[in-house]
């Protein structure tokens, strides 16, 4: 689980994160949603612990995160932020094999070798795993770095805006990854997301952010609500029930 207590980061004088208070279940997709510049990627960085400075508390699996071990952290948690840039030439398969770094400090053994390959295979990416990562499209790069965090093993994913680049099949394939992720391995995902119809259909638990703060956070069908939703986004907002989901488009 992970909890924050009266969280607030600052920049100077300006303050991102507001009184931030969470209790984020195990076991769960988990999306982060709301407007650009709501602190949704500020927060998930302080959940990672990439930014350290903060004031309030944050918890994983019961233990401050600042307690940690960098070595027992990276074991427990990934993160792959919002974009992603390698300068240097790197195969696909090495790429992802940096996910396993902090199992084996660069020394590959016959058992990283096989997580990279099946993690590599989750994506559909077995084919181009020699390829050097400059000569992939937008969306291939993308699963390349969700590969990288599957092969980290961890109980919790920590992913921002993943979608970006992906087309429709491959958005699609990769929440269904996550749902299996999370149901099989009982995995923790906290997904950023900024389609606000992928996180009603595939989380089962909503915090929606607006001006550095949770507007409101609880169960997916507490928070798709067309007048949250449309108070979240300043936007009028409908929703069309579509089997068992719901599906919202902008009304105006
Ligand atoms: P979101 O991911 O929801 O779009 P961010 O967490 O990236 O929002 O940003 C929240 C706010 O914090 C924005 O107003 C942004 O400009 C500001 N911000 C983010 N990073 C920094 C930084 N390093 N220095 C100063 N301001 C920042
Ligand atoms: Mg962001």
């Amino acid at each position: 689980m992970i909890e924050t207590i009266d969280l607030h980061k600052s920049y100077g004088k300006t303050q991102i994160l507001k009184a931030c208070n969470l209790v984020l279940p195990e076991g769960k997709i988990i999306a982060l949603i709301g407007p650009n510049g709501a602190g949704k990627s500020t927060l998930l960085s302080l959940l990672s612990r990439v930014l350290g400075e903060r004031t309030g508390e944050i918890y994983l699996d019961g233990k401050e995160l600042k307690q940690w071990h960098t070595k027992e952290l990276a074991q427990k948690l990934a993160y792959l932020q919002q974009s992603n840039q390698y300068g240097v030439h790197l195969t696909v398969k090495e790429l992802v094999a940096f996910g396993r770094y902090p199992y084996n400090r660069g020394r590959q053994t016959v058992a990283d070798a096989r997580i990279i390959e099946k993690a590599i295979r989750k994506v559909s990416l077995g084919e181009l795993k020699e390829r050097s990562i400059h000569e992939l499209s937008g969306g291939q790069l993308q699963r390349v770095y969700l590969a990288m965090v599957l092969a980290q093993e961890t109980d919790y994913i920590l992913l921002d805006e993943p979608l970006n680049n992906l087309d429709l099949k491959h958005a699609t394939q990769l929440m269904r990854n996550l749902t299996d992720l999370v149901q099989s391995e009982k995995k923790t995902v906290v997904i950023v997301l900024h389609d606000i119809n992928y996180a009603a259909r595939y989380a089962e638990y909503i915090v929606a952010m607006k001006n550095g703060q949770v507007l409101r956070s609880g169960t997916t069908a507490e928070i798709i609500q067309e007048d949250l939703l449309s108070e979240l986004y300043e936007l009028p907002i409908k929703l069309v029930q579509v089997e068992d989901s719901y599906f919202c488009y902008p009304f105006t």
